[in-house]
């Protein structure tokens, strides 16, 4: 695989004009994905070359993984304007470029680094915490995005999420926790299924629509299905009444 057959800039995105840094590395191995390239890494045209990039590499050495053997890229490959932190949309709008790369790619396992890659790997639709992630096996899926034809063959890859090596350098007492996320995900360390990515109650039709969406947020992450107790009939609309059956019976999250 060349890097010229990675995709590219798009069309209709947040990010108009800005510098295109694509993933750079070795295919068929471990993947790492961070967040979106900075000042240093569009004058080098290569992912995590600038003081983050020196402690990501030199950990990965210190965890026995070379970072010749390992691909890098980004979450969003167009630089944000001001060097700001990507948005949801701008997450969103890079999703089906990344999952054509990961496709191109076949990577063995990933590794998120930081808030931004985290919330891309689950394909979440609000940012997610990475201080609640940190640390934890799960599965993500690949190849099937919701943009694509679903008859594309997917496939699911180990992943674990920790912080972004730039939170390193800002706060040193991260580090311990950094490191021991990667020898652990150098490991291959099971997978350890926790699904709650927020706990809601619901007692009315506004609240079982956010119920809907969480329980879509969850089954599109690969990871589990949430835990639903109802006690009531009454405050639920019919349909949440049908999402619940649908998880009873089948014993995976999903919406009809
Ligand atoms: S940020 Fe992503 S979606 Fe936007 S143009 Fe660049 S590659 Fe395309």
């Amino acid at each position: 695989m060349s890097r010229s057959q990675l995709p590219g800039r798009c069309k209709d995105c947040p990010i108009p004009e800005q510098p295109i840094v694509k993933g750079s590395g070795t295919a068929d191995g471990p993947m790492i994905l961070g967040e979106a390239p900075g000042a240093q890494e569009v004058v080098r045209g290569v992912p995590f070359v600038g003081q983050a990039g020196k402690v990501l590499r030199a950990t990965l050495e210190a965890c026995g993984i070379s970072p010749d053997d390992v691909y890098i890229t980004n979450s969003v490959i167009c630089r944000p304007a001001g060097n700001a932190t990507p948005t949801i949309n701008h997450i969103e709008c890079c999703s089906e470029r990344l999952d054509k790369e990961v496709t191109l790619v076949q990577p063995t396992k990933i590794l998120a680094v930081g808030s931004v890659a985290l919330t891309s790997v689950l394909r979440a639709s609000k940012s997610q915490p990475i201080t609640k992630w940190r640390g934890r096996g799960f599965w993500t899926d690949w190849g099937k995005h919701p943009a694509t034809s679903d008859s594309q063959q997917g496939k699911r890859i180990y992943t674990i999420a920790t912080y972004h090596p730039a939170a390193i350098l800002r706060d040193p007492e991260l580090f311990r926790d950094f490191a021991n996320d990667i020898l652990k995900w150098s490991k291959n360390d099971h997978p350890q299924v926790e699904p709650i990515l927020d706990e809601l109650y619901c007692s009315d039709l506004k609240g079982a629509l956010k119920a809907i969406k969480l329980i879509q947020e969850v089954s599109m992450s690969g990871i589990g299905c949430p835990k639903i107790r109802t006690r009531s009939r009454t405050a639920c609309p019919s349909s949440f009444l049908l999402v619940c059956w649908s998880l009873r019976s089948s014993g995976k999250a999903s919406v009809t």
